[in-house]
């Protein structure tokens, strides 16, 4: 019996492939891309130079010192404590390191971990489209169902009507994701309002996936939900070192929540990948307790890049969203004549030397054409600007490809 749950993942994701086998995901298949064509790479979200050299000095140190073995499934009590200290003096939370905060294997396991371990099957997940992958493939591996809630360009606000709507007596959990990928949203205290309104109301739980909580540009401001009113108790609060520190292959990931959540998610945490990242754990606790300036020059410093991306892709004669934050830029290709994002992005690499991500493959039917591609800005500015030169070349591709006999 080969038919199972791996195919309904692969179905739930898009990622089923013509010869029915569970396809790479689309960030996979574009750095694949991008390897074989020797393209610049801004579609997969990873940076391409290192983060801060203490904290590389810490994982090496904690090497050399012995930390190399499992560490407790909890996470260590030092990394705990730095979770907890650092929810505390940045937003004020106060989560117990002992029984109310838990490290995973990157947000990914935090997020699969929980969903599986609160949801039963039938159970309905409400999910804002654009969504990144790997909601669906948890939600269909817990059994769970998702609903959708679209979000729309250019200002992809949340419709709080539309979120009301989506509820019913099967939600159990409302997942969150602010500062947002793909769009660059970063949710203001008005729609995080109305989003613990409606889970008050209904008496759901909410999951929030904060990893770009640190990559927020001036003047928008990260809230975490957990900091609403009566929202402590019923938010999980996930989030990890990977983005704001630069490591992303390095998946040091947390959720904070509630006791007795925590102690469920924990329980399905101990078979997934039980524990992860010795060495990296204590390297990321004192990352995290890095004074506020310097989790300010971080943003600063990729604020600089994701304009530096913004107007090339303007001047390269994309209609382009600024980002109030992540990694991440969306731009509309149909100005230049594309009206396929998953066509130009495959085309893209030929065309021009430049791989980047359809938003498409964020939605929930990933196969409904959009103009919209992303692009990644966590890259050298010499490397975005010889991209942006690149894809000026787009206006001159299109003209060339317009003049062709058909
Ligand atoms: N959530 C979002 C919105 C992401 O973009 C990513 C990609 N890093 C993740 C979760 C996964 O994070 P991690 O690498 O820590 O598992
Ligand atoms: N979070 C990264 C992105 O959105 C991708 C991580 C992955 O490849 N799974 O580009």
């Amino acid at each position: 019996m080969v038919n199972g749950s791996w195919q309904n993942v692969a179905a739930a994701t898009g990622l089923l492939g013509g010869d029915g086998r569970p396809a790479p995901t689309i960030f996979a298949r574009m750095s694949a891309l991008a390897t074989q064509t020797g393209a610049i790479n801004l579609g997969q979200g990873f940076p391409d130079t290192d983060g801060p050299s203490e904290l590389l000095e810490a994982a090496v140190t904690a090497i050399r010192g012995g930390a190399n073995q499992y560490p407790p499934v909890r996470g260590i009590p030092a990394l705990r404590a730095a979770i907890a200290e650092h929810q505390r003096r940045h937003y004020g939370l106060d989560p117990d390191p002992d029984t109310e905060v838990l490290v995973t294997a990157g947000a990914t396991e935090a997020l699969t971990a929980t969903i599986i371990a609160l949801c039963s099957p039938g159970d309905e997940v409400i999910v804002l489209e654009p969504f990144y992958d790997s909601y669906a493939a948890a939600i269909e591996l817990a059994g769970a169902v998702r609903r959708v809630v679209p979000l729309r360009w250019p200002e992809y606000r949340l419709d709080a009507d539309l979120l009301a709507a989506a509820v019913t007596d099967r939600t159990r959990l409302i997942l969150i994701n602010t500062p947002h990928n793909p769009t660059g949203r970063v949710f203001d205290t008005d729609e995080l309002a109305a989003v613990a309104r409606i889970a008050q109301a209904a008496d759901v739980l909410v999951v929030t996936d904060e990893v770009y909580e640190h990559l927020v540009f001036t003047p928008h401001r990260h809230v975490p939900l957990a900091t609403l009113d009566g929202m402590a108790d019923r938010t999980i609060t996930i989030s990890s070192a990977g983005k704001t520190f630069s490591v992303t292959g390095w998946k040091i990931g947390w959720l904070h929540a509630r006791a007795d959540l925590v102690d469920a998610v924990a329980a399905v945490k101990q078979f997934l990948t039980f524990v992860n990242g010795s060495p990296f754990q204590p390297a990321v606790a004192s990352s995290l307790l890095m004074p506020d300036d310097r989790f300010a020059s971080i943003a600063a410093d990729l604020q600089a890049r994701s304009e530096l991306l913004t107007g090339g892709l303007t001047a390269a004669g994309f209609d382009v969203r600024p980002s109030d934050g992540t990694y991440f830029v969306i731009a509309d290709a149909a100005p230049l004549g594309y009206s396929d994002g998953m066509a130009l992005c495959l085309d893209l690499p030929g065309l021009v030397g430049v791989v980047a991500v359809p938003v498409q493959a964020f939605n929930d039917d990933p196969s409904r054409p959009s103009s919209l591609v992303r692009f990644a800005s966590c890259k050298r500015p010499d490397v975005i600007a010889e991209a942006a030169r690149r894809l000026a070349g787009l206006r001159r591709a299109d003209r060339m490809a317009s003049a062709r006999p058909t």
